[in-house]
């Protein structure tokens, strides 16, 4: 008898870029979209773009521009956060059916208001985090509250997610001990409790990240330092909704003469100004390889 030996299934690799259409690509993006086409076996494209007060369509065609001008081809159809409120509000669905969210009623200003007062509020990567205001309402105030229109956000009760997912790791590229990928253990209240969704926003930058790298069937998040502590939340986040978890390589950010981050105001290291001055892509790759 012939014995069939049945081989695992080969893991393809599958990276994505993700920018927001909220300006000009500049040289940061080029690198990351570099990196990330560069480790993928299947490469994606995502367009963050739910925040529609700071989209652009213009934005959106030059980011396709760019990608073609660069060379750095992706796999079509392009996934736009904006056409997945649906799949968010599920996720939100279920993390409410778990007891993990609550209406947060504070404004800026409260919250501003109260860390001023608290002699030790608690710091995370971004500042105070979100002192608790409205964690201990009252299930009939909240009713209340939300009766009367008042706007609210949801936030995540991040004690009670910890307790309920248990100890967790991610898995980053360069930190086992001779530069392989290692695993960092889960901080689950880094950020605190962290808001998930608005009003005028179906989900935040956190939640709807982790939706959709595991709709897409991301298995590698590349992306920059800037982004490190945020795989904590999101790792939980995977966690707690049952979705699967790409392994991470966050990479260093591309600076500018004086050390700083490019920002989307910077016109002057646009990949479009670089481009109409007569840079060729292969000029920029070799810079941002140096
Ligand atoms: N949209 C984010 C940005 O433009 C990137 C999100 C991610 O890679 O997780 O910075």
């Amino acid at each position: 008898m012939i014995v069939m030996r049945i081989e695992p299934c080969p893991t393809v690799i599958v990276t994505r870029f993700a920018p927001s259409p909220t300006g000009l690509l500049h040289l940061g993006h080029a690198y990351a979209a570099m990196r990330a086409r560069d480790a993928g076996e299947r490469f994606l494209l995502r367009l963050e773009d739910i925040d529609t007060a700071r989209c652009r369509p213009e934005y959106e065609a030059a980011i396709l521009e760019d990608m073609e001008w660069l060379g750095l081809a992706f796999e079509r159809p392009v996934l736009r956060q904006s056409s997945r409120s649906g799949a968010y509000r599920e996720a939100l669905a279920a993390l409410q059916a778990r007891g993990l969210l609550y209406p947060c009623f504070c404004t800026r200003k409260d919250v501003a208001e109260e860390i001023a007062r608290s002699a030790e509020a608690p710091h995370g990567p971004d500042g105070p985090v979100y002192p608790g205001l409205c964690r201990s309402l009252s299930a009939a105030a909240r009713v209340r509250r939300m009766a009367d229109g008042e706007p609210y956000a949801l936030r995540l009760d991040a004690a009670k997610a910890a307790q309920q997912a248990g100890n967790l790791v991610f898995e980053e590229e360069g930190a086992g001990p001779d530069g392989e990928t290692g695993s960092i253990a889960v901080q689950p209240s880094l950020f605190g409790d962290v808001v998930l969704a608005r009003k005028e926003m179906p989900a935040a930058y956190h939640l709807a990240v982790v939706v959709d790298d595991a709709f897409q069937g991301v298995t590698l998040v590349t992306r920059g330092n800037d982004l490190f502590a945020a795989s904590h939340v999101q790792r939980l986040l995977q966690a707690l909704l049952g979705l699967s978890t790409p392994a991470y390589a966050h990479h260093r950010l591309i600076l500018d003469e004086r050390g700083r981050k490019f920002s989307k105001r910077d016109r002057a290291v646009t990949l479009r100004a670089l481009r109409e001055s007569g840079v060729t892509p292969n000029e920029i790759r070799a810079r941002l390889c140096r």
